[in-house]
C-alpha cells in the first residue's frame, strides 16, 4: 500500500483486527485512520477483506477539491450502513477544454483530511495509468440517446462519453453495492442511471440533494476560482431557479426560460442555457401539466468560470 506522507503510520492499523476488542474501541472512537490506495490491486484486496467481514460498500466518485456537498455523499453512505469509499480522480477524458482541466483545483492532502473527518473508510487516489492502463481502450460504447445530447451535451461535446467511461471503469474497480451521486449534476446522474440500466447492474444509485452556500449558490469546486465580484453575482443562479419555480406554475416554459436568461444576463452572467425539462427524459416540456417530474437546469459563466445548477419545479 502506498500512503500519502501525511499518514505515516496508517499501515499499523492493518495488524489490529477490526473485530477485536481494541479494533472495536478504535473504530468506536473514530481513531482509525482512513485507508488510502493508489493502485487497483491494493484497493481491491482491502475491499475484499471488508466484504468478507460482511460489509457493503457505498461509493462516491469525485474529482477532489472537496466541499460539504461531497462530504454529504460520504455521510449518506455511512448513514445507509455502508463502508464509505471515495475516489479522487480528475478525469482528463471528460474535459473538453484543456485549460479547464489544467486549472481544475487540486488539494489532495486537505481533501484526505476532510474525508477522514467525514467518516470515509477508504480513499482511492489513482494516477491516470491505473484508471486507463496504457494500451487498453476502456471507452464504453453505450448509446445514451437524447439524454446525452441536450443541455450539457450540446455545450460540452464528448463530456458525457468521458464521464460515463470513467464512472464505468471506477465501478468495475470498486464493485460497490450503492453509488452516491449529487443532484447538482442532474444530467450526469440521469446518464449514470441509464448506464446502470443498460449494463445491466444491480448497483443502487442514490441521489443526494444539492448542498448550497447560505446565499443559495450551489457548492462547487469551481466556486473557489470566482473573483469576489463574480462570487457576489453568482447567487442569482439559484434566485433565477426559484423564480422559475414560481412562474412555471402559471406560465409556459418558453416565457419562463426567456425571463430566466434575461435575469442571469442582467446580473452580469453569461448563460448558456436555461431549460425546463421532463425530469426523466430531459426533453423540453411546455406546460406544468406535461410531466410528473419537471426540472429546470441551467449553465452560466461567471467570468471565465462555468457554473451549473438545477431545481425540481414539480415532483
Ligand atoms: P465532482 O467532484 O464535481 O465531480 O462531484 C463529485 C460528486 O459530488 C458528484 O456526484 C456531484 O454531483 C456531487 N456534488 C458536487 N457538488 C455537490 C453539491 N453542491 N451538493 C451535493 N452533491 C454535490
Amino acid at each position: 500500500m502506498r500512503h500519502a506522507p501525511f499518514f505515516p503510520f496508517d499501515c499499523l492499523i492493518l495488524f489490529i483486527p477490526l473485530a477485536s476488542p481494541l479494533g472495536k474501541l478504535l473504530t468506536a472512537r473514530r481513531l482509525l485512520r482512513m485507508h488510502i490506495f493508489e493502485t487497483v490491486e491494493l484497493l481491491q484486496k482491502h475491499l475484499s477483506t471488508l466484504r468478507a467481514d460482511g460489509h457493503t460498500i457505498g461509493f462516491a466518485p469525485t474529482m477532489g477539491a472537496l466541499h460539504e456537498g461531497h462530504l454529504a455523499l460520504i455521510k449518506m453512505a455511512n448513514a445507509a450502513g455502508h463502508k464509505a469509499v471515495a475516489s479522487i480522480f480528475v478525469n482528463p477524458t471528460q474535459f473538453n477544454d484543456p485549460k479547464d482541466l489544467e486549472k481544475y483545483p487540486r488539494m489532495p492532502e486537505r481533501d484526505a483530511e476532510l474525508l477522514k473527518d467525514a467518516g470515509c473508510e477508504v480513499l482511492f487516489m489513482p494516477p491516470v495509468q491505473e484508471v486507463y492502463p496504457p494500451g487498453k481502450d476502456l471507452t464504453i460504447q453505450l448509446d445514451f440517446g437524447t439524454l446525452a445530447q441536450v443541455m450539457e451535451g450540446r455545450f460540452r461535446p464528448g463530456h458525457f462519453s468521458g464521464m460515463a467511461t470513467v464512472v464505468h471503469r471506477l465501478l468495475d474497480i470498486v464493485h460497490p453495492d450503492a453509488l452516491f451521486m449529487g443532484q447538482k449534476d442532474y444530467q450526469q446522474l440521469s446518464i449514470v442511471r441509464d448506464m446502470l440500466r443498460q449494463i445491466p447492474s444491480l448497483i443502487q444509485l442514490v441521489m443526494c440533494p444539492t448542498l448550497r452556500e447560505p446565499d443559495g449558490l450551489a457548492m462547487s469546486s469551481r466556486n473557489m476560482r470566482l473573483t469576489p465580484a463574480m462570487r457576489a453575482n453568482a447567487p442569482v443562479i439559484y434566485e433565477t431557479l426559484l423564480s422559475s419555480q414560481k412562474a412555471f406554475k402559471t406560465r409556459l416554459a418558453n416565457f419562463v426560460e426567456k425571463e430566466a436568461l434575461d435575469q442571469l444576463a442582467a446580473a452580469g452572467l453569461r448563460p448558456e442555457y436555461f431549460e425546463i425539462v421532463d425530469g426523466v427524459t430531459l426533453q423540453p416540456v411546455h406546460h406544468y401539466a406535461d410531466a410528473p417530474l419537471i426540472v429546470a437546469c441551467t449553465a452560466a459563466f461567471a467570468g471565465e468560470i462555468r457554473l451549473i445548477d438545477n431545481l425540481v419545479l414539480k415532483g
